[in-house]
């Protein structure tokens, strides 16, 4: 397809990311759309992520921007025309010690004044809701039964469609190489297939948007980190339908995906900054080991496949999202660390408001780009693996 030379935005990253923002632009009516991505859709993170999605933070602002996400997701089919397997099947977090205890019991009162119904439940409940699960030194657990899950590859290809439909370009294998600023206005996106004259630039390159930054004099501290996940062979369908996480087994997370029936999840295993995201035996043997130990079923399970991928990571592991205000119309929305697959429906909604109507009906505020240069992080987000 011969790319344009003019737009009116240009979104570069094609992750879940940039094609939510793309799609809910054009829906509010934006025209002359255009969406860069370097090397396939989805192939950044999100096509390398666990599917999870709650609501489970320890923030209002997280809490409130993942309760209209979830509203999102439920209608997920009827706004993109597509089923993308969002299964409400639950989040269960594991507690082993009254500190744990303590501290999810505080999340959970936060939850529920803004309507998300979590709840603190004892050992037997959540062996009711995971037969599997060994609940040997289990003092409770945190449960919301409408947290779930989705499958990365059927949403990235919903986004794009329906984006689309409403009229954006997408070019796939199509770098941004330099973004060309003048006097404070950006004048054009330098592609490995020729240039966009543009005013309007949407930084979505999550692990790279360090690289994009630095093309226009803009420092963020966004760090790409290496992180992996494992899936196995289908185990008997329904076993493990929410979310189980532990962060006593250093943040395994793990559940059955809807579709084929294997178990996904990964731990805290990290390295980096990096960009290299080559898959590593010690994940596997770490990630084998205490699957294990909490379904102990899963020492039967064989594993069909690791792989690594970027949380890209901010000093308080919440996204950097906002316009960056020393270039016209040059915007942020990266830095989603191991929540940007889920948060994608809240923020593309939030992004659009801002652009077009200059205010959002959710605290986009919160992931303010300029919080790191004043030393105001925000408490460190949940996050598991
Ligand atoms: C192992 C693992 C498990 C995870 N589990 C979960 C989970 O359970 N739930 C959850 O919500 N999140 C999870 N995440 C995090 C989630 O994957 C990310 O937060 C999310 O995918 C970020 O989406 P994105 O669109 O910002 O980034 P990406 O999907 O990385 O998209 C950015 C895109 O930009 C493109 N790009 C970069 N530079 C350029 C350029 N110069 N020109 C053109 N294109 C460019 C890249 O190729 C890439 O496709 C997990 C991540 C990993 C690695």
């Amino acid at each position: 397809m011969k790319m344009k030379n003019k737009a009116k935005t240009v979104i570069i990253g094609g992750g879940i990311i940039g094609l939510s923002i793309a799609y809910n632009l054009a829906k509010l009516g934006a025209e002359d759309i255009v969406v860069l991505e370097k090397n396939y859709l989805g192939s950044g993170s999100t096509f390398r992520c666990g599917s999870g999605i709650r609501q489970q933070f320890g923030d209002e602002a997280n809490i409130k921007m993942m309760k209209r996400s979830v509203e999102l997701w439920s209608r997920m089919e009827e706004d993109l025309g597509m089923d993308v397997d969002f299964r409400q099947g639950g989040y269960l977090f594991l507690l082993y010690d009254e500190d744990e205890v303590r501290d999810f019991k505080k999340n959970v009162e936060l939850q529920n004044r803004f309507g998300v119904p979590s709840r603190i439940i004892t050992p037997e409940e959540a062996k009711e809701i995971v037969p599997l699960l060994n609940t040997e030194g289990l003092l409770s657990a945190a449960w919301n039964h409408t947290d779930g899950k989705a499958n990365p590859f059927k949403t990235v290809f919903a986004y794009a469609n329906a984006a689309k439909r409403l009229g954006v370009d997408i070019y796939e294998y199509t770098e941004a190489q330099n973004i060309k600023v003048e006097n404070g206005s950006i004048k054009e996106v330098i592609t490995n297939r020729g240039k966009i004259e543009t005013r309007r630039v949407i930084n979505a390159a999550n692990g790279w948007a360090k690289i994009l930054n630095k093309m226009v004099g803009v420092d963020i501290p966004i760090e790409p980190y290496k992180h992996q996940g494992v899936k196995t062979e289908p185990i008997k369908d329904g076993e493990i339908k929410p979310m189980v996480v532990s962060f006593k087994h250093d943040g395994i997370y793990l559940t059955q995906e809807a579709e084929q029936g294997g178990i996904i999840g990964g731990y805290g295993l990290k390295y980096g900054p990096t960009f290299d995201i080559t898959p590593t035996y010690e994940f596997l043997r770490g990630v084998s080991y205490r699957f294990s130990q909490v379904i102990p079923a899963l020492k039967y399970a064989n594993v069909i496949r690791i792989w690594g991928g970027y949380y890209a990571e901010t000093p308080d592991g919440n996204a950097a999202i906002g316009r960056i205000k020393e270039i016209d119309e040059y915007y942020i929305a990266a830095g989603f660390s191991g929540h940007g697959f889920m948060l994608a429906p809240a923020v593309g909604e939030m992004v659009a408001e801002d652009i077009i109507y200059g205010k959002t009906s959710k605290p986009l505020w919160f992931y303010d780009p300029y919080r790191f240069q004043r030393g105001e992080l925000r408490g460190k987000a949940i996050q598991m693996g």
